[in-house]
């Protein structure tokens, strides 16, 4: 490591050092011999650093708090947008070579591709010959119209202005951004005032939302909607660590204190079944508990927030200060982002899921290859995906930098759903003429099962070519990989093969729902038995409490926490450094398949080897 590349280190450290903790991201090491470090804050600062050669230090900052605030408008900033920008100017001296810096979601424009980065090198190579994508650059209107014939299951309540008729041809993200300011129509780049339908928040960024809140609007100031402000314990809950435990006490007094409707508590933290209210990860609990509607827009204090998209809604990530607004107001300004379109047709190979799907687009289009845009999947194989397999490729926009992920709902969506709200909904699709910044087209039958490598999730490689990677144990769990089709995969593939595993296999249910499926639906083929004893037979560790568990480390004493630097296979969304504690432990995101065959082997193995 050079001198340059530990300024780089410093320089992030000085301006963001709760994303240097929490995310633990120290960089790594590029083929060019530069180095990344950069991603996806927790919402309030959204920045991208990349050092590409010893004389070149490229910094993109997308300030979302400082844009969207309110107090900006008027001329003043935030005290946080404030903090990062004086920051930022201030080591901009400190480095002495030649610095670009972008502030990335002001200048963005409706048809340009400034941000989108030219591909680079990081493990791209095993696909120089084998990938099966082929990205093209669509610059006339697509001429595909999605999903046209689907009927709308429920008659709407909203008002009909940008529903019906368009006079100009919009994508699902822009209508849907459309309908919620009350435009006739928008396009990409312009700034509105969007009204919320859902805010959701947790115990690590919902302290500091209510405190935002009260700061602002006053210690006895009232939620603009106490039905629209979903609140989920999920991250720090299992532990003894008192500031995590004190963060879900906080949650509930303002609960209690605002009469919040979805409060999803738990008290017993010893027995989570003695919580019936609790639930689990919040993305996947929204979804469960029918907050995910179509045509809506649900924002969250989450990076992974994008998740929602599966059901064709207006799902993001924010940070605490936007949240702090939101929850009094109900509105937000945001820019209209341009949208990529993913179009994937053909049959999905039986070992094959969604995960794959994810880790090849982002591979292929790197981390910041979709920097505050719209992700669209649209085509064959995504309509033949269930509900939590959409869900998984949404979930991971976020790791190319999307502002959001959309599937356009269907009979699939609407099925879901059923059970699950009651709540009016109304779906919007692109229009035929809608413009696309991007297309890119995949032959699904032609992939292969992916992983990604330390330490991004865009160092794609073939997991055939991974084979001699030893690995230390293996995690199944997180909004990405927990789900109940997580589990029921899995448990699959080891009934097919009728081992043991090799690894330590640490199983995390997402949520409390998925706990009771994987101890109570028969796995299909298994003669009747459940996720859970064909795990048993298998020699995994018992299902713990569900919660994001180590997905991000955690405290120290976090279930299955990496505190040594090992080696992990993961059904998770991120393996930056640290990110599952440890910051020398090496992370290989996969499919939950991969995963599993992986545990069979104790080394990063093809899940054909076990699905014939
Ligand atoms: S499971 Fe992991 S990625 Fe998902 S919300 Fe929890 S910490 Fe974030």
């Amino acid at each position: 490591m050079s001198t340059f590349d530990i300024y780089d280190l410093q320089f992030l450290y000085n301006i963001c050092p709760n994303y240097y903790r929490f995310m633990g991201r120290w960089g790594t090491r590029l083929a060019n011999g530069g180095w990344w470090v950069g991603g996806v804050a927790k919402g309030d600062h959204r920045w991208a650093c990349q050092t590409r050669e010893q004389d070149v230090f490229m910094l993109l900052i997308s300030l979302s708090a400082y844009q969207t605030s309110p107090a900006n408008i008027n001329g003043t900033h935030s005290p946080t947008a404030t903090f990062i920008t004086s920051r930022r100017i201030s080591n901009i001296s400190v480095i002495t070579k030649t610095i670009t810096m972008v502030i990335a979601s002001s200048l963005i424009s409706p048809t340009s591709t400034f941000f989108l980065q030219p591909k680079k090198d990081v493990g791209l190579s095993a696909f120089s010959s084998t990938s099966a994508l082929s990205p093209h650059r669509c610059h006339k209107p697509a001429s595909r119209r999605i999903c046209c014939s689907v009927a709308t299951p429920q008659q709407s309540q909203r008002q009909p202005s940008t529903t019906g008729s368009v006079k100009t041809a919009m994508t699902m993200t822009e209508k849907i951004l459309a309908r919620a300011s009350e435009k006739a129509n928008l396009s990409p780049g312009d700034n509105v005032w969007v009204n919320v339908d859902i805010l959701m928040t947790h115990d690590v960024c919902g302290p500091g939302s209510i405190g935002i809140f009260k700061r602002e609007f006053g210690e006895d100031a009232k939620v603009w909607d106490r039905e629209k402000v979903v609140i989920i314990p999920d991250h720090y809950i299992f532990t003894s660590d008192e500031r995590a435990n004190r963060n879900v006490d906080i949650l509930r007094d303002f609960c209690q204190e605002q009469n919040i409707k979805y409060f999803y508590d738990i008290k017993d933290l010893g027995n989570f079944k003695a919580n019936p209210d609790y639930k689990g990860v919040c993305h996947v609990a929204l979804a469960q508990e029918g907050h995910c509607r179509p045509g809506e827009v649900l924002l969250g204090t989450d990076s992974h927030t994008c998740t929602a998209g599966a059901f064709g809604q207006f799902a993001t990530g924010i940070g605490n200060t936007d949240a702090g607004f939101v929850l009094g107001t109900g509105k937000l300004l945001l820019k209209v982002p341009p949208t990529l379109r993913f179009v994937m047709d053909g049959e999905m190979p039986h070992y094959l899921l969604a995960k794959d799907l994810i880790l090849q687009i982002i591979g292929e289009i790197t981390m910041a290859g979709a920097t505050y845009k719209s992700m669209e999947f649209v085509g064959s194989t995504v309509e033949s995906l269930n509900m939590e397999e959409r869900m998984t490729l949404c979930n991971m926009v976020v790791e190319a930098g999307g502002k959001n992920g959309v599937v356009p709902a269907d009979s699939t969506t609407y099925k879901y759903l059923e059970d699950k709200t009651s709540v009016p909904y109304d779906p919007v699709y692109s229009d035929q003429q809608a413009r696309f910044l991007s297309e890119y087209r995949f032959d699904v039958s032609k992939l292969e099962p992916l992983v990604a490598k330390p330490h991004s999730p865009d160092k794609r490689a073939l997991a055939r070519e991974c084979k001699d990677v030893k690995i230390d144990r293996v995690y199944i769990g997180s909004c990405t990989g927990g789900k109940t089709e997580d589990f029921m995969a899995v448990a699959k593939l080891f009934l097919a093969s009728g081992k043991k595993v090799k690894v330590p296999t640490f199983l995390v249910p997402a949520t409390q729902k998925v706990w009771m499926d994987i101890y109570s639906i028969p796995v299909p083929g298994s003669g009747g038995k459940t996720c859970s004893q064909i795990f048993e037979e298998a020699g995994c560790d018992t299902p713990a409490s569900p919660s994001c568990g180590a997905c991000l480390g955690g405290p120290k004493d976090t279930y299955a926490r990496l505190n040594e630097p090992q080696v992990c296979v993961s059904t998770t969304n991120r393996n930056f450094p640290g990110r599952m504690g440890h910051k020398e432990g090496q992370i290989y995101l996969a499919s939950p398949y991969t995963a599993a065959a992986s545990a069979l082997t104790g080394f990063v193995t093809d899940p054909r080897e076990f699905l014939q």
